[in-house]
């Protein structure tokens, strides 16, 4: 096997100079087969490309900051100062001719935000060959990453395994992929949504048929509660894959929704490690059976409200076909005979799939989630509902599963928190600090 490891190094794993030299240091102590790297864009650089792409849009034409951000991160590790002149030219053009048309295509913005991998994949190849590592850039559309159309929110197309595993086979040292980036079928940059990088990393793992995948992140790994929300919450040493794709689908931002996807029917292994700690264990996701009981709890903030209305079944017929056009995955969704209720996060997507119902759809008002995963035995779901009304919370909506991966609760805002430190207070609260039973 040529690559077992698939190493993948977020924002803000590669923040400066000494984070990327950390990185540097990491792949150095690899033992074996060279891994792949995918990396996402330098901490906080996706958001400013956007800035700069919505100031063009007033007709500002404004790149100083990102060009003294790549400028410096180039001086402290001491590369050729000239490695980004040419992507920053290039980014400089495209920003230039949006402020003076002062309007931006939805292709042009996924191509204004792939400068962010397009440069941090050049820096950290650089950064490798300057440590003695053999190390090649790559930009994974050139990998034969092949996405559709949909901009901000692209899902790869099937069958990219072969065309991926023989581009990858065929570089030179250590490949460093852009995450984030595709092509579709008519050669436009497309991006794979806000953290997406993640789900690169997971196709390319897949591809390959690596044996682990492990994603570097500036957390301690994924913990079953929101420390925002619970402060009691501890970070877990495993789950089961499908309770893992659960919480990431159900709000967990350690992950991308669509992460695991990719590798539920593959025998790799996940781990997610802190980059800031880089021999703790993290949080280790196999492909071991579920636990028996709730491991987590989780939530989405803010999901959007529809109420369209059932008149025949071919109406709900079309309305699924619209669902999975613009890529909307609802987290609650209601079939009854006069009416279709669904909640779902506030993607560009889900904007689309509102003008275009907008003839027999109602918007409802916004609510939170709180969710309750891992595999629920009966009687879970509705010892939940009662210690959520014995704190005071009332779910507008809730989905129980009586064996499914998770309890669904949908709540007003101000009652997330609330909800979540009970759910979380009732099944983990006095539990030792360690994974579920495995
Ligand atoms: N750079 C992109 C973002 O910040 C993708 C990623 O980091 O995964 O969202
Ligand atoms: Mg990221």
């Amino acid at each position: 096997m040529r690559f077992p490891l698939v190493m993948k190094f977020g924002g803000a794993g590669l923040a400066d100079g000494a984070a990327v030299r950390r990185a540097c240091t990491l792949v150095q102590e690899v033992p074996g087969p060279p891994p792949i790297l995918v990396v996402s864009a330098h901490g906080g650089v996706t958001a400013e490309l956007e800035r700069c792409a919505e100031r063009a849009v007033l007709g500002e034409f404004d790149l100083e900051a990102l060009r003294i951000r790549h400028k410096s991160l180039i001086r402290e590790l001491g590369l050729e100062p000239e490695l980004l002149d040419r992507l920053l030219g290039e980014l400089g053009q495209v920003l230039y001719a949006i402020s003076d048309r002062r309007r931006i295509f939805a292709e042009e913005m996924d191509f204004v935000l792939s400068f962010g991998e397009r440069m941090s994949a050049r820096v950290v190849a650089a950064a490798l060959r300057e440590a003695g590592i053999p190390a090649t850039p790559v930009d994974a559309y050139d990998l034969g990453l092949t996405t559709d159309s949909c901009h901000g929110d692209a899902r790869p197309l099937p069958g990219l395994e072969g065309s991926l595993r023989r581009s990858l086979e065929e570089i030179a040292g250590i490949p460093v992929v852009t995450g984030f980036l595709a092509k579709d079928g008519r050669g436009n940059l497309t991006t794979l949504g806000r953290n997406g990088s993640d789900l690169t990393a997971s196709l390319v793992a897949r591809s390959v048929g690596a044996r682990r995948l492990v994603f570097w992140k500036p957390v301690a790994g994924i913990m079953d509660g929101d420390p925002d929300k619970v402060p009691t919450a501890r970070v877990l040493t495993g789950m089961s894959m499908l309770e893992a794709s659960a919480m990431a689908f159900h709000g967990a931002g350690v992950l991308h929704p669509s992460t695991l996807q990719p590798l539920l029917d593959t025998e790799v292994t996940i781990e997610v490690r802190d980059v800031r700690s880089p021999d703790a264990p993290g949080t280790r996701l196999d492909h071991r059976e579920s636990s028996a009981r709730p491991v987590a709890v989780t939530g989405i903030d803010r999901l959007e409200g529809l109420r369209v209305r059932n008149d025949g079944g071919e109406a709900a017929a079309n309305l699924f076909a619209l669902l999975h056009i613009n890529h909307v995955r609802p987290r609650y969704l209601k079939v009854a005979v006069d009416a279709v209720t669904l909640y779902a996060p506030s993607t560009p997507g889900f904007q689309v799939l509102r003008r275009e119902l907008s003839e027999r759809a109602e918007s409802l008002p916004q609510l939170a989630s709180v969710v309750l995963i891992g595999a629920a035995k009966q009687g879970v779901g509705l010892r939940a509902l009662e210690v959520l009304g014995a704190s005071g919370v009332d779910p507008v909506y809730s989905q129980l599963d009586a064996d499914g991966q998770c309890q669904l609760f949908l709540v007003e805002a101000n009652q997330q928190a609330i909800a979540a430190e009970a759910l979380h207070r009732e099944w983990f609260a006095l539990e030792s600090p360690s994974s579920a039973p495995g």
